[in-house]
């Protein structure tokens, strides 16, 4: 079977009648059976709900009714999505038994949209890492070299798209947990504004920073993926009612944006069209201004990653881009800001895991008290302890505005600085991580290590910006080194234009 299907290659062949979306969905099993062993990136596979589905699609087909825009399309989700009647473990044994009464919204939309749902992927423990190390479930490994880690800490999700067990798959993203895993294994992968995809439904770790989004082979797709999933909903009071634009459109639009529809005074009233562009939703004219900072391409930054990530730099220069210099000074603060709002935000929401509502409880404990201590032992693995005993700590009284007001102040400061750039420039390019994939093992016992990973993306968590993904290279070793792209609030459509023609002349 061939593994290189795109969102637009399998619904066409679909409503061309070369292949059933059932007889689709079964190729994919077998790819996922036969390949999986080594991987180990499903957790659950949902046979009867993919078959179902598959089904109406097929029966859409028959009936020459119009298909809608994901029909027949082989998706994954992330385990910490929940999925009514299906097994949703978010990477935890706290989890292991846990099978949700309704549908995150994101997953609720995609099936909306004809995607097939061939199961669940694994993750680090409730989202909590940056290699997949931390299931419960054991790792998964990058299929690009399977003796390395496929990131995280979406990594089933990033893998399962590498290795053509799915046309695209969902993630999650609070520090780069869809990035970084993208660049790993060669894919894209794209964050979100906060709140231009709901959070319903995604099992909370630091809910100021979750994020939901797709990975998938091509911006083509994730743009598709994205369009389904994105808007207001109700079920999500920080989800925006911002309008959704139409993102296939946008992104075939040239690099070299034409006269502003608010120029020559009309609106302005004597500000200059490139002032202008500097509010969130503005379009200047003239190129395209990409933004670099030397604060991405310090000291912690491989050789081998800098020259790919320049490289594409000046590719896009050579697209007719302008390659304008910026400064994020604060940016040496993100990692320790990052993992105090993330540890406290964590420590609340993971409260919740006691042993009454949900999954695991302890047995033969003799009190409450001993029930819960027994539970939460017993459940929950060691970055997610570490986790919640730092995030505790930090919101304790006493240490509330030394650790935790602190860090949202200089959460405030990094905002800034990224406010202040996209006065200069349209979008912002980096590289997604500062290795290649490293191998299994190698940092697991370093968590310092583990986290300087995330040097380049927890930035874009804080300020809530949009990021992708794109490969944009290899090492002498073979391994995908990614290109990041950052945009102004809201404004995905440009970051998918950039990332779509530079994939295209990249070739
Ligand atoms: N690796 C980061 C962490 O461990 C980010 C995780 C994520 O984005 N979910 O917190």
């Amino acid at each position: 079977m061939r593994a290189e299907w795109t969102i637009d290659e399998a619904r066409s062949a679909i409503a061309q009648r070369q292949i059933t979306a059932a007889a689709l969905a079964e190729e994919f099993y077998a790819r996922i059976k036969k390949e999986d062993v080594e991987i180990g990136a499903f957790l659950t596979l949902s046979e009867d709900r993919a078959r179902a589905q598959a089904e109406r699609v097929d029966k859409m087909v028959a009936e020459g009714k119009p298909l809608p825009p994901l029909a027949g399309v082989p998706v994954a989700i992330k385990d910490v999505m929940v999925t009514r009647g299906l097994r949703t473990t978010a990477g935890s044994k706290i989890l292991e038994n846990f099978v949700p009464p309704y549908d995150c919204t994101a997953v609720a939309r995609l099936e909306t949209a004809g995607a097939v749902v061939l199961g669940k992927v694994n993750c680090d423990e409730f989202a909590m890492g940056s290699s997949t190390e931390n299931s419960a479930y054991g790792p998964v490994r990058n299929p690009r070299d399977k003796t390395r880690v496929p990131g995280g800490s979406s990594g089933g999700s990033a893998a399962a798209v590498a290795a053509g067990m799915a046309v695209a798959t969902l993630g999650s993203d609070t520090g780069g947990s869809i990035r970084q895993p993208a660049s790993f294994c060669g894919v894209v992968g794209l964050k979100p504004t906060y709140g231009r995809v709901s959070r319903y439904g995604l099992i909370a770790f630091a809910s100021s920073l979750d994020h939901i989004g797709p990975f998938a082979r091509t911006v083509r797709d994730a743009a598709l993926v994205l369009q389904t999933i994105a808007g207001r909903d109700p079920m999500d009071s920080t989800s925006a009612d911002v309008p959704v634009p139409d993102y296939l459109a946008e992104l075939e639009k040239p690099l070299k944006e034409g006269p502003s529809p608010c120029g020559a005074g009309e609106c302005g009233a004597g500000v200059p069209a490139r002032e202008q562009s500097q509010t969130s939703q503005g379009t200047s004219s003239g190129p395209i201004r990409i933004g670099v900072a030397k604060e991405y391409f310090g000291s912690g930054l491989e050789a081998e990653v800098r020259a790919a990530v320049e490289a594409a730099i000046q590719k896009l220069a050579s697209l007719g881009c302008e390659i304008v210099p910026v400064a994020l000074p604060h940016t040496e603060y993100a990692i320790p800001a990052y993992y105090i709002v993330a540890t406290a935000e964590a420590s609340a929401n993971l409260a919740r895991y006691d042993g009454v509502r949900y999954g695991f409880r302890a047995r033969g404990a003799r009190t409450l008290a001993e029930m819960y201590r027994e539970t939460r032992d017993g459940g929950f693995g060691m970055e997610v302890k570490r986790r919640i005993m730092l995030g505790t700590y930090a919101l304790s009284a006493g240490y509330y505005d030394a650790y935790y007001l602190k860090a949202q102040k200089v959460r405030t400061l990094l905002t800034r600085d990224f406010d202040e750039a996209f006065k200069k420039v349209d979008v912002i390019a980096a590289p997604t991580a500062p290795t290649p994939a490293f191998k299994l093992g190698e940092k697991i016992d370093d968590p310092l290590a583990m986290y300087l990973a995330d040097i380049y993306t927890v930035t874009a968590n804080l300020a809530g910006i949009p990021g992708i993904s794109v490969p944009c290279g290899e090492t002498r070793e073979g391994l995908p080194v990614g290109l990041q792209i950052f945009g102004r609030h809201f404004d995905e459509a440009r970051v998918l234009r950039v990332a779509h023609a530079y994939e295209r002349a990249r070739g």
